[in-house]
């Protein structure tokens, strides 16, 4: 069967003028993810879904994402047989602890205790509802380019990538793409990012001119929220959003 392709949300986050089509996407997927696990639609009182957050727990950006949402009822019943869970098992391992001596042969070498809570906290309800759905995201992306020309055109005018997900996407591009359109996407892909990035710094140094007395009254032009769009353009995300507390 053909992978499914989501070729919507990409070209609607590849439309929406943003300073990375895949932080784009990406947030989408994540605040539907916590939707999912906390909102009105109580997936947490369903018994198979509180098994899998009772095991997994979340990470800490989606523990801080889920008490932000707001529903105070319902993290408290994830909370309260999450932690059952996690005591129970963390009793059993620590009755049968045995300390590793870090040594030449057992460099890194961990205990069952630390084992455990380093795979416990390894864990995310949310990351994982959404990881699938996030690679075939990216496989999409990358079969627009390659198919759509109207797309790799909006691309190519495009404001560019943040670094990780540019990082991201050259690391995936190689398997991706057939080898006539792997070069021309890493052209495209380093002519966005230099002329962005210029834009990104000409943006952000006007910023730090206006504070001069003589440009006070002078054109803000379009470097008013520089500070955010720069921070997102080094390392992804959206610094100014406030707590996602649902649809
Ligand atoms: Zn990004
Ligand atoms: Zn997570």
């Amino acid at each position: 069967m053909k992978e499914k392709l989501y070729t919507i949300p990409i070209n609607d986050a590849v439309s929406a003028d943003d300073e990375c089509p895949i932080c784009n996407a990406r947030r989408s997927l994540e605040n539907d993810a916590i939707d999912y696990a906390i909102g009105p639609g109580a997936s947490y009182m369903e018994s198979d879904i509180r098994e899998m957050t009772d095991s997994k727990g979340f990470c800490e950006r989606h523990y801080k994402k889920m008490y932000e949402y707001g529903n105070s009822l319902g993290n408290a019943l994830i909370l309260s047989t999450h932690i059952r869970k996690a005591a129970a098992d963390l009793k059993k391992e620590m009755a049968s602890y045995k300390a590793v001596k870090s040594g030449l042969f057992t460099k890194g070498g961990m205990s069952n205790v630390e084992r455990y809570i380093d795979e416990l906290t390894g864990k995310c309800f949310v990351c994982d509802y959404y990881r699938e759905t996030y690679k075939r995201y990216i496989a999409t992306f990358f079969y627009l380019y390659e198919n759509d020309g109207d797309f790799r055109k909006k691309i190519k005018d495009g404001k560019g990538f943040c670094l990780p997900h540019m990082k991201e996407l050259l690391s995936e591009a190689p398997s991706a793409l057939s080898a006539a359109m792997l070069d021309d996407f890493a052209k495209t892909l380093f002519e966005v990012q230099s002329r962005n990035l210029d834009r990104i710094e000409e943006d952000i140094s006007w910023f730090v001119e206006k504070f001069k007395y003589e440009n006070k009254d002078k054109d803000w032009k379009q470097s008013k929220d520089a500070i955010p769009r720069t921070i997102q353009k080094l390392a992804g995300g959206y610094p100014a959003d406030g707590p996602y507390t649902g649809e």
